[in-house]
């Protein structure tokens, strides 16, 4: 029997933020596949058989190289397996999904892709920050911050960017964040252009720090706001103020922790 490979997105961190479709393949997974997530609760979700498999990539450290891990996915399908890919946020955005789903066209072995609600959006979201609004922004730019802008090889064009939209996402950009608010600076970009860094956002160690272009890198420091984190550059930013006394996410957790206490049987 041929095996199969679902390509799941496992958003941003909170293990109740995969779509149903996602959860319902992982329960069913014989292998899963995984990376370092924000929430590894999530794996929590397959059957208590299933082969789970770490390829562990850490920001400069690949536990297992892309090749390897393409070369696993399809010996595992070719043994007949269903394979679960998971993937934190959305396979396709900046996760190597894409590298993967061509190496199994390649091989043909037949795949599934199931999206997730990926970090660049996600997490601003539940930080109370709307990525684009009517009034404030109609464009949103999602750039990885992974290279070292003062290279003189980098693909990325500045001048272009620090311009090109209202709202401007940067992932895996934790540790270039003094090097990214300078070059948007001198670009063109305000230096009181509002900014944020989100760390670790939808889990229980989130923490959001706002500022402008100017300071945000030190603020961030100053706070502990450590990779993984999105950044959100922008107008966009200054809602948070307004919608977050409203904001409502403690209800949930507190649904979570009674919900936890009573399978633990604590006294009430
Ligand atoms: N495919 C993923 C992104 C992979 S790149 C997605 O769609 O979300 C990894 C980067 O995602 C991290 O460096 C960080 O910028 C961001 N990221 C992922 N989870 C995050 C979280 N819970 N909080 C903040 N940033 C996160």
């Amino acid at each position: 029997m041929a095996g199969f490979v679902y390509l799941v997105g496992a958003g941003p961190g909170d293990p109740e933020l995969i779509t149903v479709k996602g959860a319902r393949v992982l329960s069913r997974a014989e292998v899963v596949v995984y990376d370092r997530l924000c929430g590894e609760e999530i794996l929590s979700l397959a059957p208590p058989d299933a082969e789970l498999i770490y390829v562990g990539k850490n920001p400069g450290h690949h536990h297992l190289s892309q090749r390897e891990i393409n070369r696993l996915l399809i010996t595992r399908a070719r043994e007949g397996k269903t394979v679960v890919r998971l993937k934190g946020g959305d396979p396709f955005v900046f996760g190597r999904g894409g590298e993967e789903a061509e190496a199994l066209a390649e091989a043909g072995v037949p795949f599934e892709v199931i999206p997730g609600v990926t970090s660049a959006i996600g997490v601003p979201a539940c930080a109370g920050i709307p990525v684009t609004h009517r009034h404030h922004s109609s464009s949103l730019l999602i750039v990885t911050g992974h290279e070292d802008p003062a290279k003189a090889a980098s693909r990325l064009n500045w001048p272009a960017l620090a311009r090109a939209a209202d709202t401007l996402v940067f992932l895996m950009a934790r540790g270039n964040l003094p090097a990214i608010s300078s070059l948007l600076i001198e670009h063109g970009r305000s230096p009181s252009t509002p900014a944020a860094v989100v760390s670790k956002g939808t889990t229980s160690e989130e923490r959001v720090v706002t500022g402008s272009l100017a300071d945000i890198s030190e603020l961030a420091d100053a706070a502990g706001a450590t990779h993984p984190a999105v950044i959100v550059v922008g107008e966009v930013v200054s809602l948070r103020e307004k919608i977050l006394p409203w904001l409502r996410r403690e209800a949930v957790q507190a649904e979570r922790e009674a919900e936890a206490a009573s399978w633990m049987g604590t006294p009430t």
